[in-house]
C-alpha cells in the first residue's frame, strides 16, 4: 500500500506543516498509510495560488477549459481500476462499487466540461438609444470545497469539476479518512493540464481548515457535503463573511410502498438501495412505510434479502456490502439499535456487529420502532432499516414529511392518482417513484429544509459557481 497521501498546493505535491494522520483499512482496522495535514502556512500558499489562478483560469475560454476537463475525465476512466482499489482499501466498499463510482465520476467531469460552455448571459433592451445592456454570467471566484468520506471520489468530483467548468479555481479539503483515491482524482486534473493553483488539494483538522478558509478574502464560495450540524456551522460562518454557500447535508429518506404498488419491484430496489455502501449514503432510504396489505410480505422479503447479502471485505468475490467506514459509524449503529430495542422495537434480523475485526455490522431490519426512537428522528447513515405499516396514503405522506430533513424520498405506486399524490405530496429535494432515478450528472442533487440548499449536478449545479455582472454601454 502507498505511504503518505500528499497535498497539491500551487501545482506542487507536498507534505503538510501539521504532520500526518493515520489512514486505516476499515475491514481490518489496520493502519495502511498516512495523510499529510495542512497548517496555516500551507493554507496561505493555497489561497495565494488560487487567487492568482482565478485571474488566469477565469479568462481561459470555456472551450479550452472544456477540452482540459474532458481529458481529465478520460484519464480518470483509464485509471478507474487502480483508483477503485485504493478506495476499497481505505473506505471499505466492494471493489466493483468503488470502480463504478470512479467511472461515474468521469461522467460528472464530462457534464461540467460541456455545461461550462453553455453559461449564457442575456441582452436586455435599453430605454435609451445607443445603449447596450448585457447581463453576463461570470465565474464567482475561488471556491473552498469540503467533501466527505462516503463517496470519496464522486463527492469531491462534483465540487472540483463544477468549479473548474465554470472558470473558478478551488481549494478542496478532501476526507482525511479516505485520502488516497482523492489524491488520484486530483492527479487526473493535474495530468490533464489544469494549470498550477487551479486545483489545490488539502487535508487537515477539518474545523481548523474551514475556519481559516471560509473568512479568507479570496474565497467567494463554499461548498460542503456532510452532516447537518457541521453544515449549519459552516453556513453561519459563510453568512458572517457574505460568502455564497451550497450545503448538501444529511437526510432521512422515506420509502413508501402504496396499496397499488408493484411490491416485487419495490422489494428488489429497496434492499439494494438500503444496504448500498453499508447505508452510508445521504439519500439512502431510511424509513420504510408499507401499506398494511403488503406489510408482512414486504417485511419477510426484506429480511430474506438482507440475510442473503454477502457481507465482507471489499475485494472478496461476490461481496455486496463491506464494513462501515469507521469506528464512529459502528458505535452509532449499536446505539441506534439499542435505543430502538429499549423502546420496544423488534429486531427481525441483524442488530449486531459481525466479528471483532474491522467495522462490520450486519444488515439490520427492525419493526415496531416507535416514532420517538432516535433511529426515526436522526439520520442513521448505516445498514439499519426500520419498517412500519400504514393504512392511509395521505397519513403516510404526512408522516414522511414531518422531519426537518428533506433530501430524497422514494415511493412505489401504480395508478396515475397514486403517483401524482406521491409526486405532489412528498416534500424532498429529490423524489424518485417506481425506480431509482436520482444523482446523475445532468440532474439537480440537493435538499430542502435542513438537508441543505443549492444543488450539485444539473444546470443548477453550474449556476452555483457563477455570478451576474451587468454591463451597460453607451455609444457616444
Ligand atoms: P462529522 O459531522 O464529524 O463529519 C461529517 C463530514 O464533515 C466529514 O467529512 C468531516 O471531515 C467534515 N467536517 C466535520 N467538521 C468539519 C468542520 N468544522 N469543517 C469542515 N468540515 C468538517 O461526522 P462523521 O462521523 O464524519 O459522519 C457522520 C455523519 O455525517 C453522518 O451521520 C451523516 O449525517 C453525515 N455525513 C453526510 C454525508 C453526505 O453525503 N451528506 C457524508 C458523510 C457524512
Amino acid at each position: 500500500m502507498v505511504d503518505c497521501a500528499q497535498m497539491l498546493i500551487a501545482g506542487e505535491w507536498c507534505g503538510g506543516g501539521a504532520g500526518t494522520a493515520d489512514v486505516l483499512n476499515p475491514a481490518t482496522g489496520a493502519v495502511i498509510g498516512a495523510v499529510a495535514m495542512a497548517d496555516r502556512a500551507d493554507l496561505d500558499r493555497a489561497l495565494d495560488a488560487a487567487a492568482a489562478a482565478f485571474v488566469t483560469w477565469s479568462r481561459v475560454s470555456a472551450y479550452e477549459r472544456s477540452a482540459i476537463l474532458r481529458k481529465a475525465a478520460d484519464l480518470l476512466r483509464s485509471r478507474a481500476e487502480a483508483i477503485g482499489r485504493l478506495m476499497t482499501s481505505e473506505q471499505g466498499k466492494p471493489f466493483p462499487e468503488a470502480k463504478g463510482e470512479v467511472m461515474g465520476s468521469a461522467d460528472h467531469i464530462d457534464w461540467a466540461a460541456e455545461e461550462g460552455r453553455r453559461i449564457y448571459g442575456r441582452v436586455i433592451p435599453s430605454r435609451a438609444p445607443n445603449v447596450s445592456q448585457i447581463s453576463h454570467r461570470v465565474p464567482l471566484g475561488v471556491v473552498a470545497g469540503f467533501s466527505p468520506w462516503n463517496f470519496p471520489v464522486s463527492q469531491a468530483v462534483r465540487k472540483i469539476a463544477g468549479a473548474l467548468g465554470a472558470g473558478c479555481p478551488i481549494i478542496v479539503k478532501c476526507p482525511e479518512e479516505t485520502p488516497f483515491s482523492c489524491v488520484e482524482l486530483v492527479r487526473c486534473f493535474a495530468d490533464a493540464g489544469v494549470p498550477a493553483g487551479v486545483v489545490n488539494l488539502v487535508y487537515g483538522v477539518p474545523a481548523d481548515i474551514s475556519e481559516y478558509l471560509i473568512p479568507a478574502a479570496p474565497v467567494r464560495m463554499i461548498t460542503f457535503t456532510g452532516s447537518i450540524p457541521v453544515g449549519k456551522h459552516l453556513g453561519e460562518l459563510a453568512a458572517r463573511h457574505v460568502k455564497r454557500c451550497t450545503l448538501e447535508l444529511g437526510g432521512h429518506s422515506p420509502f413508501i410502498v402504496a396499496e397499488d404498488a408493484n411490491v416485487d419491484a419495490a422489494l428488489a430496489l429497496a434492499v439494494g438501495l438500503k444496504f448500498r455502501n453499508a447505508g452510508q449514503v445521504c439519500a439512502s432510504p431510511s424509513r420504510f412505510m408499507v401499506h398494511e396489505r403488503h406489510y408482512e410480505r414486504f417485511v419477510d422479503g426484506f429480511v430474506k434479502g438482507a440475510e442473503a447479502l454477502k457481507v465482507g471485505e471489499g475485494f472478496a468475490d461476490g461481496v455486496q456490502m463491506g464494513p462501515l467506514a469507521n469506528a464512529r459509524r459502528l458505535e452509532a449503529m449499536e446505539a441506534f439499535v439499542a435505543d430502538a430495542a429499549a423502546r420496544g422495537a423488534t429486531v427481525r434480523t441483524g442488530g449486531r456487529r459481525i466479528g471483532n475485526e474491522g467495522y462490520f455490522y450486519a444488515p439490520t431490519v427492525l419493526t415496531d420502532v416507535p416514532d420517538d426512537a432516535r433511529l426515526m428522528v436522526e439520520e442513521p447513515f448505516g445498514p439499519v432499516a426500520p419498517i412500519a405499516p400504514f393504512s392511509s396514503l395521505e397519513t403516510a405522506i404526512e408522516k414522511a414529511n414531518q422531519l426537518p430533513f428533506a433530501l430524497a424520498a422514494f415511493a412505489f405506486g401504480s395508478s396515475q392518482h397514486t403517483v401524482s399524490q406521491l409526486a405532489d405530496g412528498l416534500e424532498a429535494g429529490m423524489v424518485s417513484i417506481n425506480h431509482f432515478g436520482i444523482a446523475s450528472p445532468e440532474t439537480p442533487f440537493g435538499g430542502m429544509k435542513e438537508s441543505g440548499y443549492g444543488s450539485e449536478g444539473g444546470v443548477e449545479g453550474m449556476e452555483a459557481f457563477v455570478t451576474t455582472k451587468f454591463v451597460s454601454t453607451a455609444t457616444l
